[in-house]
């Protein structure tokens, strides 16, 4: 059941999902989230590296950073898209995407607690890959220069689909190609540093082939 009206999939609301835990696994899926805000200079959306941790998506940036500053105790969006493939209809209208695409409404709140702090760094670093414990400490100079907000994870609503295009059964006998075009991101091997040092990470050389927003061989 959708948390509130304003998250309630009306449109293709036979692909809407609100359970947490599938949510949660696309989120875990993820890379990176489009962050909306109302900034002095008006509406403004970027894109932003995130980390999940209990019940909150927790977002960072540069202290002068508009999009986070503008966050505070005002209502933010963020949205994490995944797309996996083209649909191509028989006609322009019915083509489409498939996709899993998740929309976080609700307000930022600045984390200002040194605990939290570093509770939601670590939860970005190791989203992005879990490399918090093999890298040096940050200096207290990096935790000040650095915002984190968290945004509630309580009013989200996700959408999924998948599989081939809808035409129209008029459109049975008209002689055009219809189908789905696959879309996989993967990564590639490890290319070190010049000044890089010691072993390579494991969890680093364990991505090399792997399906990016699935992280495991398919
Ligand atoms: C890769 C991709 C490409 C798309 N391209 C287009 C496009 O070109 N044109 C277009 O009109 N639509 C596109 N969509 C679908 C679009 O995201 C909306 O779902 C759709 O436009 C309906 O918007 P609405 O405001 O009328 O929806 P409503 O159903 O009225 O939205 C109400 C609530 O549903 C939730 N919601 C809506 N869409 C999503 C979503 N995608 N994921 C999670 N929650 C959602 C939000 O909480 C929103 O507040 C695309 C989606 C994806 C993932």
């Amino acid at each position: 059941m959708p948390s509130s009206d304003r998250i309630t999939v009306r449109r293709g609301a036979e692909h809407a999902l609100y359970e947490g835990a599938e949510i949660l696994r696309i989120l875990e899926a993820g890379l990176v989230a489009h962050v909306a805000a109302q900034t002095k200079d008006g509406p403004l959306v970027l894109p932003m590296a995130y980390g999940v941790h209990e019940n909150f998506m927790y977002l960072h940036g540069a202290l002068a950073n508009a999009l986070l500053k503008s966050s505070t105790d005002s209502e933010i969006c963020a949205t994490v898209t995944i797309v996996d493939g083209l649909v191509l209809a028989k006609t322009a209208f019915n083509h489409s995407m498939n996709y899993r695409s998740v929309v976080i409404r609700g307000s930022g709140r600045v984390v200002t607690d040194r605990h939290e702090q570093m509770v939601a760094l670590r939860a970005i670093t190791d989203h992005v890959a879990p490399l918090w414990d093999t890298t040096r400490e940050l200096t207290e100079n990096e935790i000040r220069a650095t915002r984190v907000v968290a945004l509630p994870l309580t009013e989200m609503s996700a959408k999924i689909r998948s599989g081939g295009a809808t035409n129209d059964p008029e459109d049975a006998d008209i002689p055009f190609w219809s189908g789905h075009v696959p879309i996989t991101s993967r990564f590639g091997d490890p290319i070190q540093n010049s000044d890089a040092l010691g072993e390579m990470p494991a969890v680093v050389a364990r991505l090399s082939g792997l399906d990016a927003y699935n992280r495991q061989e398919t």
